[in-house]
């Protein structure tokens, strides 16, 4: 009896990760994710699967990133009804992001049908919030390391990728094949999170490629944040931070509690916390102890290092507050959310500066901000930039290219063939070539939506 694997997303693109695992009747999802960025991709999440959702037996996902599990709400409206396993920390994760995205996606429905745009009349959300709030119900926790049995006979169990907090890799063993799932691998260098784990021996290894073919430069995020939030303060400016509300924040929460205890800032410098999601991601980290690289202290450290602003008096109010300060709000690319107002409001003065803080995706107000535009438009009005703009090299959360490289190398031993995913095409190939190449593996990039047997 065969065992196949299909590759439904992330196939050629990075977002969209949907592994399709069939064996005797009986099939699994590895990871449920939506699609994002460019319309046609988008529209991909609105195609249905090819297969019934009431026929798929199980869930397995590796985090909680929407391109990794923000499929799952459609996926439970459209009848599928069997367990999703993750790790503890990935559930609760996905408890913060999911509703969160089925309120997006009604907020857009219904801008959409305000404006008149939509072909369809009227606009229908992906899904609800209440639809994501059901299919919370189904997700089981398994911690990392314990092998659990998502379908009689098959068994699997997660390790750790380093990647965010509860992110995993996965071994699947079924039909007398064994596959593992990178998931999205972390740097063994992240200031938070711990090193991804060792992989064991397998037949076939799907690989995520994401900087596939790029390499971060060594770098010390102290070394850049600090000279450039103390110069801001210095000369009575507000620094406004865009960052991503799920691991982004956290990073510059830490980083500035140690600059503050390193006597590199003023400890009087006030530091606000503007986004309900990133406020809510950070108080994980304290429950989660062992799963990342803080202690309770340094949990504790990052938590009252800044004044967390939960309801929007509290984030208005931030504006009434005189002399220097730094705003960390979300969104990271400066689309939407809170970080908005806080722009319009500091950009015009140049005592002020702007910290870009990781990935600026063409047509954001993040990469206008990026290549030195003099004017940015929000809400309506075009905003004068007078203010700094810094742009860190950051951390990112994903390995690059000889980190991917590594951690295939540490396997026990060659598998039949490594499958190169959740990477833009040249990232992809650049990975693939490495490994036929370099360690003379064979390595293919799958097509979107084909099937192969293991
Ligand atoms: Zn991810």
């Amino acid at each position: 009896m065969t065992v196949t694997l299909r590759f439904l997303g992330a196939a050629g693109t990075v977002t969209g990760s949907k592994y399709l695992v069939e064996h005797d009747g009986h099939s699994l999802l590895v990871d449920c994710g939506l699609f994002q960025g460019y319309k046609q991709l988008r529209l991909r999440n609105r195609d249905p699967l090819p297969v019934m959702p009431n026929h798929i037996h199980a869930v397995l996902l590796t985090h909680a990133h929407l391109d990794h599990s923000g499929y799952l709400p459609l996926l439970a409206k459209e009848g599928f009804r069997g367990k999703v396993w993750s790790t503890p920390a990935t559930r609760d994760l996905a408890q913060i992001l999911l509703p969160d995205s089925g309120h997006i996606q009604e907020a857009d429905a219904d801008f959409a049908n305000r404006h008149g745009f939509s072909k369809h009349a009227p606009a229908l959300p992906l899904y609800t919030e209440d639809d994501a709030r059901q299919s919370l119900k189904l997700i089981r926790t398994v911690p990392m390391g314990k092998a659990f049995e998502p379908i009689k006979g098959w068994t699997a169990h997660f390790f750790g990728a380093g990647h965010i907090l509860g992110a995993a890799s996965l071994l699947l063993e079924v039909g007398g094949r064994r596959i593992v799932f990178s998931g999205d691998l972390g740097r063994p260098d992240d200031a938070l999170m711990l090193p991804p784990e060792r992989a064991p021996a397998a037949d076939a290894v799907v690989c995520e490629s994401t900087y596939g073919d790029r390499e971060h430069p060594v770098e010390d995020v102290l070394a850049e944040l600090g000279p450039s939030l103390k110069r801001c303060a210095a000369r009575g400016g507000t620094a406004v931070v865009p960052a991503f509300a799920v691991g982004r924040a956290q990073a510059l929460l830490h980083a500035i509690a140690e600059l503050k205890a390193r006597h590199e800032l003023p400890r009087d410098l006030p530091i606000y916390l503007d986004s309900p999601m990133a406020i809510h991601s950070t108080g994980l980290f304290s429950r989660h102890i062992g799963e990342h690289r803080l202690d309770a202290a340094q949990c504790q450290a990052m938590e009252s290092v800044a004044k967390m602003t939960r309801t929007a008096d509290e984030s208005k109010a931030i504006a009434m507050q005189h002399g220097p300060k730094v705003i960390i709000s979300a969104s990271g690319m400066a689309t939407g959310g809170r970080v908005l107002h806080h722009l319009a409001r500091y950009l015009p003065d140049h005592r002020n500066m702007v910290l870009l803080t990781g990935y600026q995706a063409p047509g954001t107000r993040g990469a206008t901000l990026a290549s030195g535009g003099t004017q940015l438009r929000m809400h309506g009005q075009d905003i004068p930039v007078r203010a700094e703009v810094v742009q860190l090299t950051s951390a990112s959360a994903h390995a690059d290219s000889n980190q991917l490289m590594a951690w295939l190398q540490a396997l026990p031993s060659a598998p039949h063939r490594v499958f190169v995913t959740h990477g833009d095409p040249e990232a992809s190939d650049r990975l693939r070539y490495r490994i036929e190449h370099e360690l003379n593996w064979r390595a293919l990039v799958p097509e979107h939506g084909s099937m192969w047997s293991i």
